[in-house]
């Protein structure tokens, strides 16, 4: 079982700020920020691509009672993502959402995906549609 399931099964000791019937929240244990949460599906989907979308209203209700949690701290922002995927980061691979909060006058910066490149919009577009 992975570890983020052993924290929905409460059998790993986690800071839960908030909880409905199919979602819970939780501290990251390696802040960014003052405040950090992760949002997860108690059930264990591997990204967020894989949860069903009735079990993602539950996440996005987790997500904004986090962050109106948060606004105790006055936060100036929040980032909230998701990665899926090592090349994007992901480490753990049990569905979860960063829900960062961002003040001014913090060290760390707020992420930032790099330079844009060029490409040719018209192709993509094409490609998509
Ligand atoms: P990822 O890189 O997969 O998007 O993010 C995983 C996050 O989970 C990291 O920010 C990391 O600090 C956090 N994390 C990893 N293991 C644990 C844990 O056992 N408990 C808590 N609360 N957070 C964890
Ligand atoms: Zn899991």
């Amino acid at each position: 079982m992975c570890i983020f399931c052993k924290i929905a099964k409460k059998e790993e000791k986690a800071y839960v700020v908030y909880e409905n019937e199919r979602a819970m929240a939780f501290l990251d244990i390696n802040p960014l920020s003052k405040g950090h949460t992760l949002v997860i599906p108690k059930e264990h989907y591997e990204n967020i691509l894989q949860v069903p979308s009735d079990i993602a209203k539950d996440l996005h209700e987790a997500i904004k009672a986090v962050c109106e949690k948060l606004k105790v701290f006055n936060p100036d922002g929040f980032n909230i993502v998701s990665n899926i995927g090592r090349q994007a980061g992901q480490v753990i691979m049990h569905a979860h959402i960063h829900v960062i909060p961002r003040y001014k006058d913090e060290e760390g910066k707020p992420i930032s995906f790099g330079k844009p490149i060029k490409v040719d919009l018209e192709e993509v577009y094409k490609a998509l549609v």
